[in-house]
């Protein structure tokens, strides 16, 4: 088989942990396996450096950001290829741009075009063990890129979909996907199998397993996808396609993400184009809007809310300030201690009462629902951020998901 084994930042996140990585990816070889190995930075490491890069300046330059912190793949890259060596199995590190990993221009978080692969696809050829810098791409111009937070996720699927391998194991901190997280519901229970849409669902809504676009691309490419722990055995959790079985459960997950802030314009005028401007601006920006929720107009004015990622806040109130004034709008309010709750579930499609159940389950604590969104599969609702750990429990029982 070839398998592309991805390791996150903890399981690489000092030297004893790449040797314990090396030994894993040792011992998988030994099997008969040809692997490709594809590593974040060191945990902490994207962080500290973005954090240096804000001591000087709170906007700085996009495309320089990316050089800084695609370095802190590279470190591990090397580590790890070094390591592998020493122990007897020749490994070679690459970074984005050798293997060919081309991107847009869109920095800190480029789409990938295409993986062109041809130095990975030469070492396997020579019995060599490719180790691959996650996060990182180059874009047509010749520009280092990065492909978002958690973007060595992304590395890892698209590599496995160009090498067309039969395995993508994700190795991370946790053994698999659970029924909600771990740290806030103690008998949470691992899921065995997902669906990719309900993955997609779970991971933009802030289970912080899987980055989101790299769900998107296994699904796109039906890359079969494993999550496991990198310090514990186990099966993990599987990505598939949907089927019979899962659709017979209302709801597979409960997902919190504090990550979003609520940006309220009081006042807009109501009238054609407005909701247009607003969003076609944002959206120039390429900054992701989540929910958005507008109000009865009372004397043709109303009021428009809507959710960004937090990282993105200022970039969209300084864009904000200049629509605000140019469509004649009030006032700009930002509220960032919110918390989104979602429900996640194939089988909402065919059972009914689902959004009732979730909102009376709320009701029934006391939290406040700010804002409402759905899919087909999914219900998610805004409440104050302090609620989370509460309205995740609840929600938990109420749909039975302890295991
Ligand atoms: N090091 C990058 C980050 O922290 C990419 C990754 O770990 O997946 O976002
Ligand atoms: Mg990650």
């Amino acid at each position: 088989m070839l398998i592309v084994q991805k390791y996150g930042g903890t399981s690489v996140g000092s030297i004893e942990r790449i040797k314990n990585v090396a030994r894993k990816v040792a011992k998988t070889r030994d099997q008969g396996h040809d692997i490709v190995v594809v590593v974040s930075a060191m945990s902490g490491e994207t962080d500290r450096l973005i954090s240096l890069a804000h001591e000087i300046t709170t906007s700085p330059a996009e495309r320089e950001m990316d050089l800084l912190v695609s370095s802190g793949e590279r470190v591990t890259i090397a580590l790890l290829a070094i390591t592998l060596n020493s122990l007897g199995y020749p490994a070679k590190a690459f970074t984005g741009r050798q293997v060919g990993i081309v991107t847009d221009s869109i920095h800190t978080k480029a789409r990938i075009e295409r993986v062109g692969g041809e130095r990975v696809r030469e070492a396997l050829r020579q019995g060599i063990i490719p180790v691959v810098a996650g996060f990182q791409g180059i874009s047509e111009e010749s520009d280092v890129t990065t492909l978002g937070r958690g973007g060595s996720d992304l590395s890892a699927v698209a590599v496995a979909a160009a090498l067309k391998a039969d395995m993508c194991d994700i190795y991370t901190d946790v053994d698999g996907v659970y029924t909600a997280d771990p740290n806030v519901v103690v008998n949470a229970r691992r899921l065995d199998r997902v669906s990719y849409e309900e993955m997609l669902e779970m991971a933009s809504l802030g289970a912080k397993v899987l980055q989101n676009r790299a769900v998107e691309y296994a699904a796109k490419y039906g890359v079969k996808v494993r999550v496991l722990s990198t310090f514990v055995e186990g099966e993990g959790t599987l990505l598939t396609e949907e089927d019979e079985d899962m659709e017979k459960v209302v709801v597979s997950g409960v997902t919190h993400d504090r990550n979003q802030v609520k940006i309220t314009i009081i006042g807009v005028p109501d009238r054609p184009g407005i909701a247009a401007k607003i969003f076609g601006t944002i959206a120039d920006a390429s900054i992701v809007v989540d929910m958005i929720i507008q109000n009865v107009s009372q004397e043709s004015l109303t009021d428009i809310s809507f959710t960004v990622p937090h990282a993105d806040v200022n970039k969209t109130v300084e864009i904000m300030r200049g629509v605000t004034k140019d469509i004649g709008a009030k006032e700009l309010e930002v509220k960032e201690d919110i918390a989104k709750v979602s429900i996640v579930g194939v089988g909402m499609r065919s059972h009914s009462g689902v959004a009732a159940k979730m909102f009376s389950t709320l009701a029934a604590e006391g939290i406040n629902i700010m804002m409402i969104s759905t899919s087909e599969i999914k219900i998610s609702c805004v409440i104050d951020a302090k609620y989370t750990e509460l309205a995740v429990r609840a929600l938990h029982r109420a749909f039975e998901l302890e295991s």
